[in-house]
């Protein structure tokens, strides 16, 4: 039945009871007028009436009372259920359905009600089933990449890794998924080397972040040492107003080099291995020219005596070649040894003025000392590599000077403590791109039309680097250039 149906019916039965009350009381009303009220035939007449008046009211009243009762709570119970059930799917409870019989309208709620509580479910189901499948694909992705891969977001919480990861940092999906890097890294040093790049860990000393970078990741795993290259990529994505861009986490990769740092090993011990041995001939040919040179075995004519000085020049720069790949090998291999001794700098800058007299003379280049003549400290330092480093300078200084030009060689000390070396010339200068370049190994300036290998300034700054000081340049086009070597005295 419908509540209006259910209304009707209500109001109907106590407008029919009321009419009844109505009608008994006319009755009652006209046997009193009809009979004298004390006389013994309206007696029993009126007592019925009256009876039938107290039931008839009773009746009213209880039919009254039941309907103020039930009728408010059979509306007002479907709507407290429907607005229960209307929370529940706003929770994402999908599963809740209504049971709503009290009436056709109540039952037709209901049935529209779980029809699409249905419709919802299968929706959700659905989608929540598309993101976990294409969640898989991305895992599966990942997992393909046989590259470590970790991705972080920005409480460096790691929201993803890959097999190859997990095997490299030697821990299980479980214990990382979800869980701090840096909590993580408190037991892990792989991974605490790893996120050093992009938090700063408590206790941790501070390093030169530039210098590790280059320096490849050795990770001993699967019974085997492997070299990787790490990799940092910052993941942002468009914020709200879709423009500005969110910064969202951080992808750590690491590029496994091991087959590179091999074949490189290779080719430094060859080269290595190849300078050695062309040592010995070159040093033969020197002294044969020398002996050629010597009028006790003959006088050369004029044009022999050129071209006993052309070979004699190109093995000179065939030693200092081979000089200078050994020192790179050295250096690359990681077996470059230093022998430190306390030396005077104005020994080094004598003993670099002295390799490079004959040159100079050859080119007209005026070589002068900027010395102070106040004490300056000595220093503690393998006073052969450092000679080598002021020898190539100076080398480099008349090699890229015009005829008949001046270089500056010297040293100073500064307040902080430091020992300045530096080689000053007034060439054609260096074009500030390449400034940093022309320390990397066999680089040299394009253009560039004096012979050279591209390896003095690189070797240079790795026998510096070794003694912790540094070497840097200061040039300008047209002007000249300045090298400046730094050490600690
Ligand atoms: P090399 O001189 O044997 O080529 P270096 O490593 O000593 O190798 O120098 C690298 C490059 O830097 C040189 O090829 C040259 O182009 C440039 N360079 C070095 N020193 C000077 C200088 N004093 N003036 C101008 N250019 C220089």
């Amino acid at each position: 039945m419908n509540i209006k149906s259910k209304l009707t019916l209500a109001i109907g039965i106590l407008v029919a009871m009321i009419v009844l009350l109505v009608v008994l009381s006319v009755v009652n009303l006209q046997i009193l007028t009809a009979t004298e009220p004390d006389s013994p035939a309206a007696g029993p007449g009126l007592q019925r009436a009256l009876l039938w008046i107290y039931v008839v009211g009773a009746a009213c009243i209880c039919i009254g009372i039941g309907m103020w009762l039930r009728l408010p709570a059979s509306i007002d119970n479907p709507i407290k259920e429907l607005t229960n059930a209307i929370q529940e799917i706003a929770n994402h409870n999908y599963e809740k359905r209504l049971e709503l019989n009290s009436s056709e309208e109540f039952s037709e709620v209901s049935k529209n009600f779980n029809r699409m509580a249905k419709r919802l479910e299968d929706y959700h189901a659905s989608t929540l089933s598309d993101m976990m499948a294409s969640k898989k694909y991305m895992e599966t992705i990942i997992n393909s990449i046989n590259e470590p891969i970790i991705g972080l977001n920005n409480d460096m919480e790691i929201l993803f890794i890959n097999d190859e990861a997990l095997n490299v940092i030697n821990l299980k999906r479980e214990e990382v998924i979800k869980h701090s890097a840096q909590d993580i890294s408190l037991r892990n040093d792989l991974l605490r080397r790893l996120i050093r790049e992009l938090v700063e860990i408590p206790g941790e000393p501070v390093k030169d972040k530039e210098k590790e970078k280059k320096e490849p990741l050795k990770i001993y795993a699967d019974n085997k040492e492997s070299f990787f290259q790490v990799k940092y990529m910052s993941i942002s994505q468009p914020g709200k107003d879709g423009v500005t861009m969110e910064k969202k986490g951080h992808v750590i990769m690491l590029k496994n080099i091991t087959e590179f740092k091999e074949l490189d090993s290779a080719k430094t011990t060859f080269i290595s291995t190849i300078s050695h041995e062309l040592k010995t001939p070159i040093s033969a040919i020197m002294m044969s020219l020398q002996l050629l040179e010597d009028q006790r075995i003959g006088a050369l004519n004029e044009e022999q005596e050129d071209l006993a000085n052309s070979i004699k020049e190109n093995s000179e720069r065939l030693l200092n070649i081979t000089g200078e790949l050994l020192n790179m090998t050295q250096v690359e291999s990681g077996k470059l040894q230093l022998k430190p001794k306390i030396t005077k700098p104005i020994e080094l800058i004598e003993y670099a003025i002295k390799a490079n007299r004959v040159q100079a003379e050859k080119f007209n280049i005026q070589i002068e000392v900027e010395y102070p003549d106040d004490k300056i400290s000595r220093l503690f330092a393998d006073s052969e590599k450092i000679a080598w480093v002021l020898t190539n300078l100076l080398s480099n200084a008349i090699r890229y000077s015009p005829e008949n030009g001046r270089v500056i060689i010297g040293a100073r000390q500064t307040d902080d403590g430091f020992i300045e070396m530096f080689v000053r010339d007034f060439g054609k200068g260096i074009d500030p791109r390449y400034h940093k370049s022309i320390f990397d190994h066999y680089f040299r300036v394009p253009g560039t039309k004096v012979q050279g290998s591209g390896l003095g300034l690189s070797i240079s700054r790795d026998f510096v680097e070794a003694h912790n000081g540094t070497l840097t340049v200061d040039s300008k086009l047209g002007e000249g250039s300045t090298f400046v070597m730094r050490l600690k005295a």
